[in-house]
């Protein structure tokens, strides 16, 4: 399978363009690359967002290696909005089940469960992973305590990266509005749910407000 590499980016296309234009994008795969235009990814159906999102991809004038540009409210080959998933994440950590969560939500009980499982499955990992990324951004930083729910612990170690990211750079940052999920699809260069853990290799990366980086294979999406 063909590998594509994706750059999480701020959803305002105008921003990405323009930083696109002005060359102010840098390559994740060499030192001094910066990304150009390179034509736009298939574009998607996102469930909570009314018109396809198309992104941009990109290319490096230096080593060639193209980037989709994938915004920070999207999860890599998922297709609803990070924060409906974040949502459910968030209920199923305050006690509710897949199906309930699901109804609330307007969403498919299993596509619910499909997104819980995955989390659970490697909610120790993820843990570790943003409570890593608050100590990097943040000082001071309160360490949450396990909850007992793979959920919940994620939920706490996300919400303590995105105190500290905020903190430290302010409630609005390069990725807009800095909120739990932004915070979950940035510092996860987007995979939170996708196969593989941890997103990538520790060491340089994460940047808590991106762009962020990941190699991914961003070509398909699904539940
Ligand atoms: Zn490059």
């Amino acid at each position: 399978m063909r590998k594509a590499l994706m750059v999480t980016v701020e959803v305002d296309p105008e921003r990405v363009e323009s930083r696109l234009g002005a060359g102010e994008m840098l390559c994740p795969s060499c030192p001094d690359g910066v990304l150009v235009r390179w034509g736009f990814a298939r574009a998607r159906r996102v469930v909570g967002v009314a018109e396809p999102v198309r992104p941009r991809r990109s290319r490096c004038r230096t080593c060639a290696v193209t980037h989709v540009l994938l915004p920070v409210t999207l999860l890599l080959r998922r297709a609803y909005l990070a924060e409906l998933i974040w949502a459910a994440v968030a209920a199923k950590a305050a006690g509710a089940g897949h199906r309930l969560i699901g109804a609330r939500l307007g969403i498919p009980a299993s596509t619910v469960r499909g997104w819980l499982r995955v989390i659970t499955g490697r909610a120790e990992a993820v843990r570790h992973w943003f409570i890593a990324v608050a100590v990097t951004a943040g000082v001071d930083v309160s360490i949450p305590k396990a909850t007992g729910s793979g959920c919940g612990d994620v939920l706490g170690a996300v919400g303590a990266a995105r105190e500290a990211i905020a903190a430290r750079f302010g409630e609005r940052s390069v990725i807009g509005a800095v909120t739990s999920a932004r915070a979950a699809v940035a510092c996860s260069g987007a995979r939170l749910l996708a196969p593989g853990w941890p997103p990538v290799p520790m060491s340089g990366h994460p940047t808590p407000v991106g762009p962020d980086v990941a190699a991914a294979d961003g070509s398909s999406s699904r539940g």
